[in-house]
């Protein structure tokens, strides 16, 4: 297949601020710009309650989410892009093209493929501190409202949504205590003068339900190997996330995809990259940077633009 019957010449997996920055940056280099998003355009921004580290003075995630959605709108009104509604399942490179498999079924092809489908939820079963009964719901801390908590909520793991939630409710008063692996140990630092949390450094929690009564019983296996049982009333998920790598991308032992491993036609931009820099403003570099290097390899090549 020779690339100019490809359906388009970019397309980007994902749009959250890596795949949005990607889009933006492939249509101003004229490019035939497709989009395929499985949710709201966004991503995780819809879950930051207080930013403060974005240029450009946006104060929540959903302000720049809904910012980040017009201006992909504004694209597909001047015909310069198009987003599609999908779940993409596998993408692979060729020599002339890159192929892109959606779960329904359907294949698109394109001159380069950018996946910025980020990170998933880590849940209980997925952590090997955490041995805990099939029943556990375990709801995520960034989506609780202050009066969900009580004097007895636990949350397992500190990832860094913490930081986030708590300076979403600067008012809330309420002690969260939250168990702390040695794997969490340094995103911790952030929040350990905040007299809202009290930290609780464990090695393992075993988490059940009490045979009468409400709420959970939680027991606790610190370092030394003291053990302590909690009674909690209600248990928040805040473990982190794991890379959602779609099929046909190359991991590496931690699951996260490497850009410079890819087929020359797949790049990856954000979060996906690794377990560091998972930054909005980073996410906006890596997504522009994807498109504009494969774009700058293509003509310093000899290739005059893309191909
Ligand atoms: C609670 C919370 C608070 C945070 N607070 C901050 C903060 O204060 N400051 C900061 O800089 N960063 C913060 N972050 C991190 C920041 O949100 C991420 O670094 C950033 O959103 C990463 O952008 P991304 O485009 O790589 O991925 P995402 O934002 O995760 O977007 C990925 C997109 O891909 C889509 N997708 C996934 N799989 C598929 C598929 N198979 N097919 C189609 N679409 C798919 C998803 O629906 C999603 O829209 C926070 C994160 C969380 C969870």
């Amino acid at each position: 297949m020779n690339t100019r019957s490809c359906d388009t010449d970019v397309l980007v997996v994902g749009a959250g601020p890596a795949g949005v920055a990607a889009a933006v940056m492939a249509a101003s280099l004229n490019l035939r710009t497709m989009v395929i998003e499985a949710g709201p355009v966004g991503g995780k921004l819809h879950r930051i309650g207080a930013l403060e580290n974005v240029p450009g003075s946006w104060s929540t995630g959903p302000q720049l989410a809904e910012a980040l959605a017009s201006d992909l709108d504004r694209l597909e009104k001047a015909g310069r892009c198009t987003v599609v509604q999908g779940l993409a399942a596998k993408v692979g490179g060729h020599d002339h093209r890159a192929e892109l498999t959606l779960a329904d079924g359907r294949v698109l092809t394109s001159k380069l493929i950018v996946v910025a489908t980020g990170v998933s939820d880590l849940v209980p079963p997925d952590a090997t501190w955490i041995t805990a009964t099939a029943e556990l719901s375990a709801p995520p801390l960034w989506r609780a409202a202050p009066q969900d908590l009580t004097a007895r909520t636990y949350v397992l793991g500190a990832d860094r949504p913490l930081g986030t939630w708590l300076r979403s409710h600067p008012n809330v008063r309420t002690t969260l205590h939250v168990l702390c692996p040695p794997s969490d140990a340094y995103k911790a630092t952030e929040i350990e003068a905040d007299g809202r949390v009290r930290l609780v450094p464990i090695s393992h929690a075993a988490i059940t339900k009490p045979t009468y009564g409400g709420g959970w019983t939680i027991e606790v296996e610190e370092h030394d190997g003291t053990k302590t049982i909690y009674a909690a009333t209600s248990v928040l998920n805040n473990l982190g996330n794991k890379p959602a790598a779609v099929t046909g991308l190359v991991s590496g032992d931690d699951g996260y995809c490497p850009p410079d491993r890819q087929h020359r036609r797949i790049r990856i931009a954000g979060d996906l990259r690794s377990a560091r820099y998972q930054r909005i403003a980073t996410a906006h570099g890596s997504g522009a940077e994807a498109v504009l290097a494969y774009y700058y390899d293509i003509s310093l090549s000899g290739g005059g633009g893309i191909r």
